[in-house]
């Protein structure tokens, strides 16, 4: 059986992972807190028998899997049971997700994860916790989200057989929402923001015991987004950056980068972690805001880039701890540059991203013109969620078009 315990990334009590999960805890028993419009406080992070693990996979070994197969490493995963390979293979995630590109003349990389399954990132961590749920032979989850993680778990749910039930705020794009509901998700539509959906989730999932993939405050999500660090360390041959720009809004991509990466350096298999450098739009910055001045504050949130908004980031402390921990940094984008840096990602790479992915670009090519980084050295930009989720921002990046006839655009164009 796998080795792995939990241990609270606030007080550090290890718990072990039977207690854990057969009583369905998601927070630390002794310092955790999930309060309105608040991070969380004590978060559980997974922590493997790193010795163990190392006798059994070598370095080279892993750089030999295929990026996007979670079942070469079942030892590095939360879960007890044997991962079912048929039931797998329904879930197919990009074998290559790494690509080289030049945008506005910057030599930069790029990690897509928005060609996932449900055409975002969130898709690792909604396969984790859905495999997690089957252990716990428990056949609904619920979720809270401003979109893309609700539709993630909508759709693995339908692909997996279990029954998704979906908290989504008033504000989320008309896009995400048809998804969700064309997967066949039971919405719970909420008059209010994500962190009134958030914590109405928490709520009722406990009392209905659904189990819940509430994003930080479940810690398989933080283990399933990790996995995109394997991918970048495999598909990348063991070659990795020196700065991975991560767009940042409840602060578990970055959690769960700097976990993948840490785990990689308990192994032995590198010596640094790259420095991550959280992007997060103006009028969502509140961990720009803690890092700053070491103080949370909640102001409401307010951006186009809905995937990366939130008030009360939910991982802000583990996020602000990945930043200092690589000696990263924490900038914010206003939304004006956002849509800007979509539309150039968008004609400069054919990768049509979300606003909320077009804060890495905007915060490398600040970073870059303000000489904080040189093209010497090697940068990764993450994408995390495809444009077509959201039609309300691309239609402020495009004019709308009136139709002209045939015959009013033969004069135009052979007449010239
Ligand atoms: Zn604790």
């Amino acid at each position: 059986m796998n080795e792995y315990i939990y241990k609270c990334f606030d007080c550090e009590k290890e718990i072990n992972s039977t207690e854990i999960e057969s009583n369905l805890i998601y927070l630390c028993p002794d310092c955790g807190t999930a309060e309105k419009n608040e991070p969380l406080k004590g978060v559980l992070q997974i922590i493997y028998n790193y010795d163990s693990i190392k006798n059994e996979i070598t370095r080279e070994e892993f750089l030999n899997f295929i990026p996007g197969q979670i079942k070469y490493y079942p030892q590095l995963l939360p879960l007890k049971n044997k991962l079912d390979e048929k039931q797998l293979s329904r879930i197919k995630f990009p074998q290559s997700p790494l690509l080289n590109v030049s945008i506005e003349n910057y030599s930069v990389q790029i990690f897509d994860d928005t060609k996932n399954p449900t055409l975002s990132y969130k898709d690792r961590a909604s396969l984790l916790t859905v495999l997690k749920a089957q252990e716990l032979e428990i056949k609904d989850i619920a979720a809270a989200s401003t979109g893309n993680a609700a539709s993630s778990l909508a759709g693995i749910c339908a692909a997996m057989g279990l029954t998704s039930r979906v908290f989504v705020p008033k504000n989320i794009p008309q896009s995400k929402l048809l998804q969700i509901q064309s997967y066949g998700s039971v919405v719970y539509f909420v008059d209010g923001d994500y962190d009134e959906a958030f914590d109405l989730c928490l709520e009722i999932a406990s009392k209905r015991r659904w189990y819940n993939r509430n994003t930080a405050y479940n810690p398989i999500t933080i283990e399933g987004k990790k996995t995109a660090a394997y991918d970048l360390f495999v598909a990348s041959k063991g070659n990795l950056p020196e700065y991975i720009f991560v767009p940042v809004g409840d602060g578990v991509i970055i959690s769960g980068m700097y976990k993948g990466l840490w785990d990689l350096k308990q192994l032995g298999w590198i010596d640094e972690i790259p420095k991550l450098i959280a992007a997060q739009a103006e009028g969502s910055d509140a961990l720009v805001r803690y890092y700053e001045s070491g103080e949370f504050t909640y102001h409401p949130a307010n951006t186009i880039a809905d995937s990366i908004s939130a008030g009360a980031p939910r991982n802000l402390y583990m996020a602000a701890a990945a930043v200092k921990n690589t000696n990263g940094i924490a900038i914010r984008i206003l939304d004006k540059l956002i849509l800007k840096s979509q539309s150039i990602v968008a004609r400069n790479t054919g990768i049509l991203i979300e606003p909320s992915c077009a804060v890495s670009y905007a915060g490398f090519q600040k970073m870059m013109s303000e000489g904080l980084i040189d093209s010497t050295e090697k940068c990764l930009l993450m994408f995390t969620g495809n444009g077509l989720k959201d039609p309300d921002a691309l239609k402020q990046n495009n004019i709308k078009l009136e139709p002209k006839t045939p015959q009013a655009w033969q004069e135009e164009l052979l007449n010239e």
